[in-house]
């Protein structure tokens, strides 16, 4: 990715709260804690065996380690329970543990909030007693729990290609705000190093003809990770490429379908492609004009400056432009509804033709 956003620009920002969570579930597994017993299970990709935290059996390499909530979980991906730590068998004593992991199952089941003061007293302890316990087993607090919990959620149904708005709202988040002020977009974005090294990542493409060009779009398991416009199919195919050199890139119409009909929809202002799940890699700048992006509402439009307020850094005007121009993923972030103070377009990484289309078709009008 080009353009780093000027001075402003941080560190590759790390993900919360499914990344914290992995580093504590990989504590947990590196120490062989068993006091985290029965909270989760970690299944080895080699091995094709899943074991509870603790088990004495021979340490796996991290990148082989995936974490499951339940043994169910684990067993239904298609790994089979170890002999040796008996995952399947709860055999948790500590009543303390045992209000834990039932607070994780419902924070892994919940459509709505979960009353954690409610549970708490349920279980005769305090709240805040059952929220450090939590943060001891976990590693994480419970509202990052429950964030990762909700994107996990949204990945499965959108694996399962329901509708968006529909999965959005199935996860839990209620409205779609909080899904893109906590959701997918924050979890989604791998850590830099994922990608640099992440060599045979799989990547799905899929391309459609719209009146704006042809959209080339991408997507990990995680999220959308580019939208391109062009006019020639060929040219975005070998750009992809060149963006994600590690990555294996595969033709996935089917797989993408859903993706294609939200950004078809898109292009006419009838469908908020900035719902979609996202998994981009950026400077910390960056992020934080994408994630502002991602809350002006189609048929809305910001000026530089305003975006540059919106963020707190309200002389970074032109990092903000910078930070437009680099914008990988074309509508899902909706960089087109910035324009200048004065009411012209500025500009567009793909085609002020494309810019204006889309702002005519949303309908747009200056923001209150
Ligand atoms: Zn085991």
């Amino acid at each position: 990715m080009s353009g780093n956003g000027g001075r402003l620009a941080l560190t590759s920002r790390r993900l919360r709260g499914v990344d914290n969570l992995d580093e504590g579930r990989w504590r947990a597994v590196e120490s062989r804690d068993v006091s985290a017993a029965g909270v989760f299970v970690y299944a080895v990709s080699t091995t094709g065996v899943y074991c509870r935290p603790g088990c004495g059996s021979r340490r796996p390499l991290r990148r082989n380690v995936e974490y499951f909530a339940t043994a169910s979980d684990a067993a239904r991906a298609g790994y089979r329970a170890c002999r040796r730590c008996q995952p399947d068998e709860s055999q948790v004593s500590d009543p303390a543990l045992a209000s834990v992991i039932s607070l994780c199952r419902q924070l892994e089941e919940a459509d709505t909030a979960v009353d954690v003061g409610a549970f708490a007293a349920q279980c005769g302890y305090s709240e805040r007693h059952l929220r450090r316990r939590f943060s001891q087993v976990l590693g994480v607090p419970v509202a990052s729990y429950a964030r990762a919990q909700r994107a996990e959620r949204v990945r499965r149904a959108l694996h399962s290609k329901v509708p968006v708005t529909q999965a959005i709202y199935e996860a839990g988040y209620g409205s779609s705000r909080a899904f893109y002020e906590h959701g997918a977009f924050r979890l989604g974005m791998a850590p830099g190093t994922y990608r640099a090294g992440g060599s045979g990542e799989r990547i799905g493409f899929t391309s459609l003809s719209t009146p704006i060009g042809m959209i080339l779009a991408a997507s990990t398991a995680r999220g959308v990770c580019a939208v391109r416009i062009g006019s020639d199919e060929a040219a975005l195919e070998r750009e992809l490429a060149a963006e994600f050199p590690n990555a294996v890139l595969e033709r996935d119409d089917d797989g993408l379908a859903e993706l294609v009909r939200v950004l078809a929809d898109a292009v006419r202002g009838e469908a908020e492609a900035a719902l979609l799940p996202l998994d981009l890699e950026g400077t910390a700048f960056q992020m934080r004009v994408w994630e502002a992006l991602r809350g002006v509402p189609s048929g809305c439009t910001l000026t530089y400056s305003e975006v540059a307020a919106r963020i707190g850094a309200p002389r970074a005007v032109r990092a903000v432009g910078s930070a437009c121009a680099a914008n990988p993923a074309a509508l899902v972030v909706p960089c087109h509804r910035v324009i200048r103070r004065d009411g012209s377009l500025g500009g567009y990484r793909w085609g002020l033709e494309a810019k204006e289309a889309l702002l005519e078709a949303e309908g747009a009008r200056r923001s209150p």
